[in-house]
């Protein structure tokens, strides 16, 4: 029977981390009590504690509602630092706001506004290795992996901004990375403009007029036919490349490989 009132339904999310879509089905506790059949319970202890939490708030609290920490310790007794691991979910992107972001509330109660990655999923939980600050020997490691340059500019450490004085600064970034076997998390190199998002880049009309007058007869006539289109023709090839270069030095050791480069 499709479409009846008591059908046990599945809330496809879809969502995007990091500019990539990863799907999840989440229920709505109200509507879709049944539902909850497709995710596993928060009452099975073989899960982790942050995992059961994540479980917990879907099923017994439900996006956009209240609760208190006394019942969250009254549905984990005995669990040590319940407090924290409810925290942990925030760093999978669930929003959990206590009085501090949201002022209505009190002290003793939170709100959970949005559920984040389904962490319960195998390979959603960040492995320890990522987990963990990244100390001088990883982040040595990770920068000689990614070849000592950003992976989504391609500037390397020192080298000023196009049109600015700014020199760049390499940062080591968390990237979700959709694998055939889920979500994981793997270290990557980026300089810190591209961490932030771009913040104050400027645009320069006369550097690119500047730029422009220095170009050969053939690039001139490519250039002159993406602008007079105003879209540049992105072959597939072209734009795996871009993509594989983005990749963390892992999931581009897995590319490779199947490059048969390995
Ligand atoms: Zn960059």
């Amino acid at each position: 029977m499709r479409g009846g009132l008591g059908e046990p339904s599945v809330l496809q999310r879809k969502f995007s981390c990091h500019g990539l879509l990863v799907r999840s089905v989440t229920c709505q506790r109200s509507r879709h009590r049944r539902a909850l059949c497709v995710l596993p319970s928060w009452q099975d202890h073989e899960l982790g504690t942050m995992k059961r939490v994540a479980l917990w708030l879907l099923a017994e609290v439900g996006e956009g509602n209240k609760f208190t920490k006394e019942k969250l310790r009254k549905d984990f007794p005995g669990v040590s630092q319940i407090d924290r691991r409810m925290r942990d979910l925030r760093k999978y992107e669930w929003q959990i706001d206590t009085n501090r972001e949201d002022l209505t509330l009190d002290p003793h109660e939170h709100c959970f506004v949005k559920a984040g990655l389904p962490v319960w999923e195998r390979g959603v939980a960040l492995s320890q290795r990522a987990n963990a600050a990244i100390g001088a020997a990883l982040r040595r490691e990770v920068l000689a992996a990614d070849g000592n340059m950003c992976r989504s500019c391609g500037i390397t450490p020192g080298h000023p901004y196009v049109g600015t004085h700014e020199m760049a600064q390499l940062d080591i970034a968390r990237r979700h990375v959709v694998t055939p076997t889920g979500v994981e998390v793997q270290l990557v190199t980026e300089c810190k403009r591209c961490r932030v998002g771009g913040r104050g880049i400027e645009a320069s009309l006369d550097a690119v007029l500047r730029d422009l007058s220095a170009l050969g007869a053939i690039e001139r006539r490519l250039l002159t036919s993406w602008v007079k289109a105003d879209s540049r023709d992105f072959s597939r090839i072209e734009e795996l490349w871009g993509d594989y270069r983005s990749l963390p030095a892992e999931a581009r050791s897995k590319v490779q490989e199947a490059l048969g480069l390995g």
